[in-house]
């Protein structure tokens, strides 16, 4: 198959941003004032503490109307189709905290039972297997899930706590792998679900025995649903592991032929060090974490620079942007979610959230 043109990388960066509504706190901040007045889907006049209006535009910007389904279709389901093609995909939510990076990521909660207020997470999982499930008549692939969390350049595997500084390793394919990291992990032959489940559902209900041939379609079908299951069940498993304020990353790997990985970064804070007043080790722990966040803006930013003649990208200047060498640039798509609090007493924050996004383009 032929591999993507060089040139063609430039154009794999989505950056998006996304403001939440106010929060009550903020309602009675400034009177319930708003930094963001809309001017329509990609683009939004921005007002920062002294009243001054900049123009801010984005391959999409989501309000705070907008629904978790608006955010999956616009951002991961061409990753999710993409990643099935053996295409990597990586998506990012930046921000500070309390600004809906994990809201955006995987919902108001863990065990979020409000369909409507999934999070991209989920939403991944069922839209993979959806698109394995009509993809073909009879596929065999394996699919892995690994958790890990980034902490003051140390990698922590979420699925086994007592593994808490994992080593980054480049194999000969030059693909980027956490040595030694737990992955959850199935091997599923599926055939094509695409239409037959709904079917296969109205079938259960109208007959009391299933026919012969529905035995077997019913034993896939249950294999197939649970395996879902198990990745639900492991996700959470690994999400109730995590601790505040770190960067958490997902990494499905799709095993079809061609490996497809698809990986979910939910970064630490962005928050400015002077204003955390943090002193000590939470000091540190701030300024560690800027540090991986610039590192992070420098390899987008090279990236995305058409004019860089040395196309030298600097990936090793943090843990977290060797351990997305092989989803940052080349054969990868990335959407990067600015994720915003609309409020004037945010604005400062939303400012640099918002150049941060900028840069990325
Ligand atoms: P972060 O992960 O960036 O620190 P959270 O995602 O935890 O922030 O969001 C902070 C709070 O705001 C949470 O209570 C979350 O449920 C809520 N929230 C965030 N984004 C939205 C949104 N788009 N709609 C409704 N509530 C949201
Ligand atoms: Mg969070």
């Amino acid at each position: 198959e032929a591999s993507p043109s060089p040139k063609k990388q430039i154009s794999n960066v989505t950056v998006c941003s996304r403001f939440r509504p106010l929060n009550s706190k903020e309602r009675k901040d400034h009177g319930g004032q708003v930094c963001v007045r809309r001017i329509d889907d990609e683009t939004f006049v921005f007002k920062d503490e002294k009243e001054e209006e900049s123009t801010f535009s984005f391959d999409k910007v989501f309000y705070e109307d907008s629904l978790q389904a608006d955010v999956y279709e616009f951002i991961a389901l061409p990753i999710v189709r993409d990643v099935v093609n053996g295409v990597n995909g990586t998506i990012i939510t930046y921000g500070q905290t309390g600004a809906g990076k994990t809201y955006s990521m995987e919902g108001p909660n863990v065990l979020e039972s409000d369909d409507m207020k999934k999070g991209l997470l989920p939403r991944v999982v069922d839209g993979l297997f959806e698109h394995l499930a009509s993809a073909g008549d009879s596929i065999k692939y394996e699919i892995t899930l690994s958790m890990v969390e980034i902490y003051m350049e140390k990698v922590r595997d979420l699925f086994d706590l007592s593994k808490d500084n994992l080593v980054i390793k480049q194999n000969k394919g030059h693909e980027m792998l956490v040595s030694g990291v737990t992955e959850a992990s199935e091997l599923l032959l599926l055939p094509s679900l695409s239409g037959k489940i709904d079917s296969f559902v109205r079938h259960r209900r109208s007959f009391a025995k299933p026919t012969c041939k529905m035995v077997s379609f019913e034993r896939l079908f249950f294999k197939c649903v649970s395996h879902v299951l198990i990745l639900r069940l492991n996700l959470q498993a690994g999400i109730q592991n995590r601790a505040v304020g770190e960067t958490r990353i997902h990494i499905i790997m799709l095993l079809k032929g061609r490996t497809g990985k698809l990986v979910l970064v939910d970064l630490a804070g962005s928050e400015k060090v002077e204003k955390t007043g943090a002193e000590g080790k939470l000091l540190e722990e701030a300024k560690t974490i800027n540090k991986s966040l610039s590192a992070l803006g420098n390899v987008i930013n090279a990236l995305t620079c058409s004019s860089s003649k040395s196309n030298h990208i600097p990936y090793r200047d943090s843990k977290l942007t060797r351990l997305l060498q092989d989803a940052l640039g080349g054969n990868s798509r990335t959407a990067l979610i600015c994720c915003c609090s609309p409020s004037t007493s945010n604005s400062s924050e939303t400012f640099s959230t918002l150049r941060f996004g900028t840069r990325a383009k």
